[in-house]
């Protein structure tokens, strides 16, 4: 342990000069100027930067990681962690999920996205792609917790008119929100629900509006059999082709699960530039049926990435389990013990998840941001060490990382984050009173 002059350092930027840690498999420093980049790294860092560095962080060998990129969740939904397992699909979203989010307040929402924030510091993402309600309140928790995110309100028509206009006000008024903020680690998005909550109006809104304003889109696509076969009754063609025909598929668009798509669909979606978001533990849990086709997306060059979904389904949003999960889901289903490998599996997490959220390189490297996280190697997951991949993807899960550092500024030092204990109780109060509200309604 290092002692330090602390909470000082989490109060905002600091030069600081990260001193003995792991990175492709070298031992280096990493130095860090005030406005967030990284400056240097390397092994010559240290005699550098010793004199000029604000704050020394003593790495004490750990593996530093670009910081981890989730790119599918509605992150107010830790407040429904735990509330409804083990049900089918349908009856858990019309018995218990949408009953309890009727109930939902803006406050909630803000308390739910402050405990996400925390949890993600904890286990290691510094940026997230959030769809929900009352995003103007998850804004507001995100641009307090330090990482960064990309909002999009989750646009549910229904497929009538006047539902659609009061859909595309509220995803007016985020955007200009989110502008009006002008916080270069918080972006708006267009969150079209999903092909069978959005009538074609809507998709095509969707699409012009994010267009116009130059931001991205935030979609579900093809998680279940179910909707495959129900869009094909409504249009007459597959969700690949009528998302298309409406302008969604983009080199600015995220689309969440991908279960069903078949291999046109992903030639056509690579073909798009789309990015792809793999949520393996939901679909698993939800039992989906079909794993995403990652090898047929990676064929047609799309961009895969990883993300959570929202905590009801998951339980939890630690992107280390998440990547073993995704190892193993696709060589289960796939029935390929070499589909996915462990270094594939980080890079989905890494440099991937930045390139479809559009923040930086993912990677750490000189002139890069510095969303820096420390892995420690003082654990039995990290012991022996043949290859820290293998120990990141299959035997770590979130509670090893240490440090969190986004955006130049330190989130989390060896383990302790500020505030903590409050936004634990906040958010647990919020969620028993949730309940209450719902059993008395
Ligand atoms: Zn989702």
């Amino acid at each position: 342990m290092t002692e330090y002059p602390m909470k000082e350092i989490f109060e905002k930027k600091y030069s600081l000069l990260v001193t003995d840690v792991l990175a492709d498999g070298k031992v280096v420093d990493i130095f860090i100027d005030d406005t967030g980049i990284i400056a240097g790294i390397g092994e010559e860092e240290r005699k550098k930067h010793k004199a000029e560095a604000e704050f020394i962080i003593d790495g004490d060998g750990a593996i530093a990681l670009p910081g981890l990129v989730n790119t599918h969740t509605h992150a107010a939904m830790t407040l429904l962690r735990g509330y409804a397992d083990d049900m089918i699909l349908q009856d858990w979203l019309t018995q218990k999920i949408w009953p309890l989010e009727a109930h939902l307040t803006g406050n909630d929402v803000f308390l739910g996205t402050r405990l996400a924030c925390m949890e993600m510091i904890r286990s290691g993402t510094t940026a997230f792609n959030d769809m929900y309600f009352f995003m103007e309140e998850a804004a507001r928790a995100v641009d307090q917790s330090g990482i960064r995110a990309v909002l999009s309100y989750g646009f549910i028509d229904l497929f009538t008119e006047e539902k659609r206009e009061k859909e595309c006000k509220a995803t007016e008024n985020l955007s200009a929100y989110i502008r009006r903020m002008d916080n270069p680690r918080i972006k708006a998005a267009a969150g079209p629900h999903a092909i069978y909550t959005v009538s074609g109006e809507g998709l095509q809104w969707c699409a012009e509006f994010a267009r116009d304003q130059k931001i991205g889109i935030h979609i579900h696509l093809s998680e279940t059999e179910g909707e495959v076969n129900d869009c094909i009754a409504r249009y007459g063609k597959r969700p690949g082709a009528v998302l298309d025909e409406c302008g969604i598929l983009t080199p600015r668009t995220i689309a969440a699960h991908c279960c069903w798509l078949d291999e046109a669909e992903c030639t056509l979606l690579g073909n798009r530039g789309v990015h792809v978001s793999h949520n393996p533990a939901s679909n698993m849990k939800l039992a989906t049926n079909r794993a995403m086709p990652c090898h047929w997306l990676s064929a047609a060059g799309a961009n895969i990435c990883l993300g959570t979904d929202g905590c009801a389904s998951n339980n939890n949003l630690d992107m280390f389990e998440e990547s073993k999960i995704a190892a193993l889901l696709q060589k289960f289903y796939w029935n390929d013990p070499t589909l996915l490998p462990a270094e594939e599996a980080l890079r989905m997490a890494t440099v991937n998840g930045a390139k479809a959220l559009g923040f930086g390189t993912g990677k750490l490297m000189s002139g890069a941001a510095a969303d820096i996280i420390l892995v420690t190697t003082h654990s039995a997951c990290s012991t022996p060490l043949h290859h820290a991949s293998s120990n990141l993807v299959y035997s770590c899960n979130g509670g090893a990382v240490e440090t969190t550092i986004c955006d130049g500024r330190v989130l989390m030092l060896e383990r302790e984050i500020p505030g903590e204990a409050e936004i634990l109780e906040c958010a647990a109060a919020a969620a028993r009173d949730l309940v209450c509200r719902v059993q008395s309604s």
